[in-house]
């Protein structure tokens, strides 16, 4: 009989979307998995790959069994522009199904690669929304375990959702209550994610295969740990067959400062040296960040908003901008209003990429201004910062609902309505300098419900970084993950010894 395999002769393949927030915490799980002793492949493509090649390197060179296998994206030939790799760099929703066109030329290369790998693959942990994996790993034989991004309490939001929206349910206007949830969330139909409340591009082909995909895969793989949202985990792994593993918070796997400081692209700011003087100028917990992810835009006449917001404040800040297509009228804000110059005593505009987790990590930062992506919020969580939630788009609201309302962590500026990505124009301001500055308060104050805030973040921050340690849940997650892909191939090794046997036979 087969015996079973040694750690590194299993082989988990780990293939993210090309998109920035999906890039980063795969990469994280790629590098937590080659921690505990597995061989990992990384499937990407050349210019995804050069933002993570630094880090990898000095995993590899601290022993761990990682690599990252490039292919080559057809862009021009999906009609996309030479070069465009990620999600983020294409130029406009309107690409978003060329994209995925050049996303599925990648199966037929992927799938000669694993033919030829060694170790053979193991398992595959795909992106839920490369959902030709599916059919991969049937060909291969070999489970497809999905990480979507999200949490266990928005999956089981967006499960009650399903249900609603497939039996007519959903109300057009005012707000509802999700059903069979441990807490009572309330959300309106306006705010919620876009399977549920399309915007202009319609995309629902797309979900469904995606969905369909996800429905029939092995398990799941998810960026939080247990104790974060026990109630919420319990009841997923329930609806999955027990195949859910808490493998977050990701970011902690990044234990040295170059790691953080690297995570995700190069940072803009020109020396992280002067980024920690800065921050070291301040009082412990006095600074406000505020970023809105990898993807998040808004109008110039919202960031105005927000500009003033934080100004009228009082507190020290970084704001982080975008740089690129469609920022110059923000940027002409900025100088004709004088606000960079007026505010320089204790404001720091970072243009471009951050680094997050370094920021997060360090003790002047006070509170968090997000727009409530799970991975900013994962990280906000795990640095025990309370937060000031402004979602945006996708499944923000729900997060903002589980931070305000669940954690109680955190307190909101009130948005409305999701902005719908590239069609951020459509949407009036819809919050305003006021009350912008009235979150921002209600969260920094160390008296009142702010102190209470403050509390309950630094206590999730400590459960956090319990959790990845040695004996921790997270730590727990990924041995039982390990240890279900060894059992599998050993079953499947039986059964192959068995049907050659039986082949001889007859
Ligand atoms: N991020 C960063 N620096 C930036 C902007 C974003 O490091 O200037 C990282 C952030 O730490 C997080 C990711 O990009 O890991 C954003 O993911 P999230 O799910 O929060 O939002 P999305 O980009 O999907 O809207």
């Amino acid at each position: 009989m087969p015996s079973k395999p040694a750690l590194s002769d299993l082989n988990f393949i780990v293939i993210p979307l090309l998109s920035t927030s999906h890039l980063i915490p795969l990469t994280d799980m790629a590098k937590l998995l080659a921690q505990h002793g597995v061989t990992v492949t990384l499937v990407t493509t050349p210019l995804n790959a050069a933002r993570f090649t630094a880090s990898i390197d000095r995993a590899v060179r601290s022993g761990l069994l990682i690599r990252v296998v490039e292919l080559q994206f057809r862009a021009k030939e999906a009609g996309l522009p030479e070069g465009c790799e990620n999600q983020n760099a294409a130029p406009g929703l309107n690409y978003r199904r060329q994209f995925v066109a050049a996303i599925n030329m990648l199966q037929e290369p992927t799938e000669k690669l694993l033919r030829e790998m060694k170790p053979k693959p193991s398992c595959i942990i795909s992106d839920a929304y490369v959902a030709w994996t599916a059919e991969t790993a049937d060909k291969f034989q070999i489970p497809r375990i999905v990480f979507d991004g999200m949490s266990c309490f928005t999956q089981m939001c967006m499960h009650s959702l399903y249900i609603m929206r497939d039996q007519n349910q959903l109300p057009e206007s005012g707000p509802f209550v999700i059903p069979d949830l441990p807490d009572r969330i309330e959300i309106t139909k306006a705010q919620l994610p876009g399977h549920f409340n399309p915007g202009a591009i319609s995309i629902q082909d797309i979900r469904d295969k995606i969905r369909a995909a996800e429905e029939r895969s092995f398990g799941f793989v998810i960026n939080t740990f247990e104790e974060l949202e026990q109630r919420y985990v319990d009841k997923f792994r329930k609806l999955k067959n027990g195949r859910v593993w808490c493998l977050g918070p990701l970011s902690l796997c990044n234990n040295d400062d170059l790691d953080k400081a690297q995570r995700g692209n190069k940072a803009s700011f020109d020396k992280d040296d002067n980024l920690k003087k800065w921050l070291d100028s301040w009082q412990p917990e006095s600074v406000v960040y505020a970023c809105f992810g990898s993807l998040g835009r808004i109008t110039v006449k919202q960031f105005v908003e927000l500009a003033l917001g934080l100004e009228g404040s009082g507190y020290p800040f970084i704001l982080v901008i975008k740089t690129g297509e469609g920022q110059a009228p923000i940027e002409d804000w900025i100088s004709k209003n004088g606000f960079e110059e007026r505010t320089k005593a204790r404001g720091l505009l970072i243009r471009g990429w951050a680094p997050q987790v370094l920021i997060l990590s360090h003790p002047a930062i006070g509170g968090f201004l997000t727009h409530c992506g799970w991975n900013s919020t994962v990280e906000g969580i795990s640095a025990g910062v309370p937060m000031i939630t402004w979602p945006l788009f996708a499944e923000q609201f729900l997060n903002e609902r589980f931070l305000v309302h669940v954690l109680k962590m955190a307190a909101g500026v009130g948005s409305q309505a999701l902005v719908h990505l590239g069609e951020e124009e459509k949407f009036e301001v819809q919050v305003s300098n006021k009350v912008v500055t009235d979150a921002i308060k209600k969260v920094m104050d160390k008296e009142k419900e702010g102190n209470e805030m403050r509390k309950r973040a630094q206590q999730l921050g400590e459960m956090a970084k319990r959790a990845v340690e040695g004996d921790g849940s997270t730590h727990l997650n990924v041995t039982l993950l390990i240890k279900e892909i060894q059992e599998f191939q050993l079953k499947q090794s039986a059964k192959n010894s068995c049907a050659k046997v039986c082949d001889a036979l007859f």
